[in-house]
């Protein structure tokens, strides 16, 4: 008999964010394909009977090919196995979710999709950023500046022009070359922006700009994002601390949440630190 796969968002870092039914599905894993992003925490909850595979696809290191993974997703469902395949903040978005539903319907595979809370909505409500608002944007507009070799590249123009909150997933290390790309696309120089990195992690980093000084702004850690609009001036990242604190057992002392300890060597992070006023 056929096994099941369920695609399930793991939220964007803080283990608390994940949802109640992700955590029933993840608990009963007999086969677990996660990416680098996901919260060591939320590894944790997996059962130890599970075959687990990281399938991350991190820079640097040996890619694994969309196709080996769907390979080994349908492959592994076939022997009757209940499969999860755990993504970052929510599947569907900038997940490659779509790959694998073609390939889990051409094996002809059960599956569910389980949604995450994404990393634009968890970078927001770090932020204290209301993506819409009556006075400021009635739109939002998630894009990313990284695009397939073989993909359409978006028409920055049509979206920014709108006035809508851009929410700007993998944009890269040239801040230079998207302030430029925003400004040709009709967002002015005066536009606020944030670039958030691991928000809702203990790592959690910001810095809050406008897109004429975005060049300048500091190189800060994978993964980031960038949120940019009118929308910014609300940012207060001084209550960020407080608001992902998960309450320590005893009630007493508070741990934070730990994810994404190793993606860069501790001297890169303090460099890091250092910069970021
Ligand atoms: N499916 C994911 C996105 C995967 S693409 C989601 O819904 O969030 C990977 C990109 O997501 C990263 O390059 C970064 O831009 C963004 N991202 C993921 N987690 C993040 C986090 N904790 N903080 C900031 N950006 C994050």
């Amino acid at each position: 008999m056929k096994g099941k796969v369920y695609l399930v968002g793991a939220g964007p870092g803080d283990p608390e964010l994940l949802t109640v039914k992700a955590l029933r599905v993840l608990q009963t894993a007999e086969a677990v394909l996660h990416d680098d992003l996901v919260a060591p925490e939320i590894l944790k909850l997996i059962p130890a009977t599970a075959q687990v595979h990281n399938v991350g696809k991190r820079c640097g290191k040996k890619r694994i090919l969309q196709g080996e993974i769907n390979f080994l997703m349908v492959a592994l469902a076939n022997t009757g196995l209940r499969v999860v395949r755990l993504k970052g903040g929510d599947p569907l978005i900038f997940g490659r979710a779509g790959e694998e539903i073609e390939s889990l319907r051409a094996a002809s595979i059960p599956y569910e999709i389980v949604p995450g809370v994404t990393s634009a909505l968890g970078s927001a409500a770090a932020m204290q950023i209301p993506l819409t608002h009556r006075r400021a944007s009635s739109a939002l507009v998630l894009l990313t500046a990284h695009q397939a070799a073989d993909s359409e590249a978006a028409d920055w123009s049509k979206l920014a022009g709108s006035g809508a909150t851009l929410v700007i997933y993998m944009p890269g290390k040239n801040y230079a070359d998207v302030a430029a790309k925003l400004k040709a696309s009709g967002v002015t120089g005066e536009t606020p922006c944030a670039l958030v990195s691991r928000a809702t992690t203990a790592y959690q980093r910001s810095h809050l700009t406008t897109v004429a000084k975005l060049s300048q702004a500091p190189q800060l850690a994978a993964p980031l994002l960038l949120i940019v609009g009118d929308v910014v001036h609300f940012a207060d990242p001084s209550t960020v601390i407080q608001q992902f604190m998960a309450p320590h057992a005893s009630g007493t002392k508070s741990a934070r949440p730990v994810a994404f300890p190793d993606f860069q060597s501790q001297d890169e992070f303090a460099k890091d630190e250092e910069s970021i006023a």
